[in-house]
């Protein structure tokens, strides 16, 4: 049997028809920028987690930038964040010329260990990203708390997270800006690359909307210099077909982490993932903690299971980030992490007799 990591093709088999006509609806107006569907999209997606304002850009990464720009966060600032997470989070906080400040993550959620924030907190600190990691919020209350004291910014990375709940809260939408990606292997994924900003801060919706357009006011006009950070028609047309589909997608994912966790809960060298229980997790992905994890994936692979690391090598020791000071041992617990985890198909399409297969080959790997 094969098992991709995800199976794209089994997502899109009952759905292509539509996609196709939804697009032909774009080829009668050729307005393949900022078109009606990303305003009908962006209507949506701000139903969707319950908040006022979502602007669409061109990435989840620009849709960072663009946060940290309408906050006015730039050169001196520090941004605090997690450096167990996807290269962006951190990539965009250097590109917007701030420094990212690292603060270690808990070992069960993966997510950012909102004990060690305060200890990082300078006269430079500006705001904190926390990132929803795999799907499950970060501490929210505490994030806010924090921030509302030392009077920061909060900008959620939810790239990973579209429409999961942080108690009775949607992520994205409890800081002062979340950012969503629309990569293909997101829970919402274009066909092609696309991003949004979600607010219910008016005047960051405007501003948030301007800077996408290099900041333009009017014509020609620039109160701000922006971007080009625009969302393609062509892609709001697929998502509106596809948003339909979410909720059963997220549901399909938990239905198969709960078979996962049921399965694999006796297998002393594996743990499985740790949802809150203020949390609900979409699973964009589903990672375990597993020992001889590097066996464990060679294991899988040669037995034609899609696995991946997600991430093998912490943000702080990464060669770029070198001037930053970070070293082994300033975040154990991402570190270890890092050497720990493995992501298996979760998709909702998987069948059962997939994850059996999966599993029967993770518990064989063990005897
Ligand atoms: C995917 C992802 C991004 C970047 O999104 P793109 O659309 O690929 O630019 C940022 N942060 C996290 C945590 C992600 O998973």
């Amino acid at each position: 049997m094969k098992v991709p990591l995800l199976d794209l093709n089994a997502q899109y088999k009952d759905i292509l028809n539509d996609i196709k006509k939804a697009m032909d609806r774009v080829f009668t107006t050729h307005h393949y920028i900022l078109g009606e569907q990303v305003a009908e999209l962006e209507k949506k997606i701000a139903y969707y987690c319950h908040c006022q304002y979502a602007v669409g850009c061109a990435s989840g990464s620009d849709a960072l930038m663009l946060s940290l720009k309408a906050l006015d966060i730039g050169i001196g600032d520090e941004v605090i964040t997690t450096p167990f997470t996807f290269f962006a989070t951190a990539g965009t906080i250097h590109h917007i010329g701030a420094k990212p400040v690292f603060v270690d993550i808990k070992e069960d959620t993966f997510n950012i260990d909102t004990d060690k924030i305060q200890e990082k907190i300078t006269e430079k600190t500006k705001a904190i990203m926390p990132v929803h990691l795999f799907g499950q919020p970060a501490e929210m209350d505490k994030i806010m708390e924090i921030a509302n004291e030392y009077n920061l910014k909060v900008i959620e990375d939810n790239a990973q997270g579209i429409g999961t709940k942080y108690k009775d809260k949607t992520a994205g939408t409890i800081g002062d800006i979340g950012t969503l990606s629309f990569f293909p292997s997101k829970n919402l994924g274009a066909m092609g690359d696309g991003g949004m900003c979600l607010t219910n801060n008016k005047e960051l919706a405007e501003k948030l909307k301007r800077l996408r357009v290099h900041g333009s006011t009017s014509q020609y006009k620039h109160k701000w210099v922006g971007y080009n950070s625009r969302l393609d028609t062509l892609q709001a047309a697929v998502l509106l077909v596809k948003l339909q589909y979410l909720d059963n997608w997220s549901q399909g994912r938990r239905d198969n982490a709960d078979y996962y966790n049921e399965q694999l809960k006796n297998v002393p060298q594996v743990i499985t993932p740790k949802i809150s229980d203020k949390c609900t997790s979409i699973y964009n992905q589903y990672t375990l903690r597993v020992q001889n994890r590097d066996g464990l994936l060679k294991h899988l692979r040669n037995n034609n299971i899609g696995c991946a690391i997600y991430y093998p090598l912490p943000l702080h020791l990464q060669e770029c980030f070198a001037y930053l000071g970070g070293k082994e041992g300033d975040y154990p617990v991402a570190e270890k992490s890092s050497k720990e985890v493995i992501s298996i198909p979760i998709y909702a399409e998987l069948t059962k007799e997939q994850q059996d297969y999966i599993i029967e080959k993770i518990k064989g790997f063990y005897v």
